[in-house]
């Protein structure tokens, strides 16, 4: 894990990106109040993570923005899609919708089409399976199971809670045992078993 550490951030800092790690529990989001663990901002030039908590549970995180600084500094064709496709979906949804009792939106009144959604999936799930092949490689001590859970978790966040409700979901749903527990665990699912979940799922959601 050190040995990684210390090259990911050398790599970071070669190429002029400020690393923060934050003490704090979670980053909050001074627009809009919103809650997160970690992000590569391209146009600040940054990686911040908060490192607040135990590091079993941030080093996934770094390595999961990390990868996001691998994605743009190689200019992926799935990074390259994805930078509009956000920021129209980030315009259009307010976090303030975030909870119970959404209602489901469609066509134009969405603000974003079903190809944004797509490309971000895309361009997270590239990132994702980025992760794994480091925490392989490395050798990287965490609960490999628990990430791809919490991975594929998180594509059906835009495949249902985005796309469909145009909403961002609820953010203890990432620890409701019992959603997370009906997630596959051995590798990221194929984009399309993300938009062909059972009610039983979609329920989480709402
Ligand atoms: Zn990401």
């Amino acid at each position: 894990m050190e040995s990684f550490l210390v090259c990911s951030i050398g790599r970071l800092l070669r190429k002029n990106i400020s690393v923060v790690f934050s003490g704090k529990k979670f980053l909050v989001d001074p627009e809009n109040g919103a809650k997160y663990g970690g992000e590569f901002d391209e146009f600040d030039k940054t990686l911040k993570v908060a490192t607040g908590i135990p590091v079993h549970k941030w080093f996934p995180v770094y390595i999961h923005e990390y990868c996001h600084f691998l994605q743009f500094s190689a200019k992926t064709k799935a990074w390259l899609n994805s930078s509009e496709s956000l920021q129209r979906i980030f315009e259009n949804i307010s976090v303030k919708t975030q909870g119970r009792g959404h209602t489901e939106t469609k066509g134009s009144k969405r603000g974003f089409t079903k190809k944004d959604v797509l490309n971000v999936m895309r361009m997270e799930m590239e990132a994702e399976r980025l992760v794994l092949k480091i925490i392989d490689e490395h050798k990287i001590e965490t609960d490999r199971d628990k990430y791809v859970k919490g991975a594929n978790a998180y594509m059906l966040y835009y495949s249902i809670s985005v796309y469909k409700f145009s909403a961002w979901p609820a953010k203890s749903l990432y620890r409701n045992e019992k959603f997370l527990n009906m997630m596959p665990s051995k590798k990221i699912m194929p984009i399309t078993w993300f938009f062909e979940q059972p009610d039983q799922v979609k329920k989480f959601f709402l």
